[in-house]
């Protein structure tokens, strides 16, 4: 079980005032022919993440169709530099999976959810913060991307705030991105 630390939580604190994590429930996806789901396998969050998962596909009248992919730490491990499994070369299984069931032979399936959760285990036995699982989140979505840029790829940070409290955010690449090159150094983020 991943453990808080107290800056992990200002950084929560940090992204929520800056508007840079969205509410999760307001997102408009658009998953016409179902979802690729890419998440930590932990099993104390998976119920809530897959609920939610299941809940923007329904709520937007899209197919409820998730096709799940889960290793422990989740969408970050396929940022190249992640370090987590590597040796395994995690990235590439991953992207794979994802090339496949994106494939018309298969799914067909051109929407992608990225998740990355906090406090998550795997990360933590990777000594990574939650800035870290950010950065390499988002190079997941890069990554996802080449593979195919007409894919709609969308990252989602899900957080256990502790006493029941779970929240799903919504993370966009282009405001992390500028909030990053702007204002991450000064706050001594890395
Ligand atoms: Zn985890």
């Amino acid at each position: 079980m991943g453990k808080w630390t107290q800056f992990d939580m200002e950084v929560i604190k940090v992204l929520r005032r800056e508007g840079i994590f969205e509410d999760g429930n307001t997102q408009k996806l658009e998953s016409p022919d179902g979802e690729i789901v890419v998440t930590c396998a932990d099993g104390d969050q998976m119920p809530d993440m897959f609920s939610h998962q299941c809940e923007l596909a329904d709520k937007g009248g899209w197919p409820v169709r998730p096709h799940v992919l889960s290793l422990h730490g989740g969408a970050m491990l396929m940022a190249e530099d992640c370090p987590l499994y590597q040796e395994f070369r995690v990235d590439e299984l991953l992207l794979q999976h994802i090339r496949e069931a994106e494939g018309k032979d298969l799914k067909g399936i051109g929407t992608v959810f990225l998740y990355i959760h906090v406090p998550c285990g795997a990360a933590g036995l990777a000594k990574l913060n939650l800035v870290n699982q950010i950065v390499f989140l988002m190079r997941a979505k890069e990554r996802v991307k080449e593979i195919d840029s007409t894919n709609k790829v969308l990252c989602f940070v899900h957080v256990d705030y502790g006493t029941g409290r779970r929240r799903t955010y919504f993370i966009s690449y282009t405001k992390w991105m500028e909030f990053w090159k702007e204002k991450a150094s000064r706050l001594g983020w890395r």
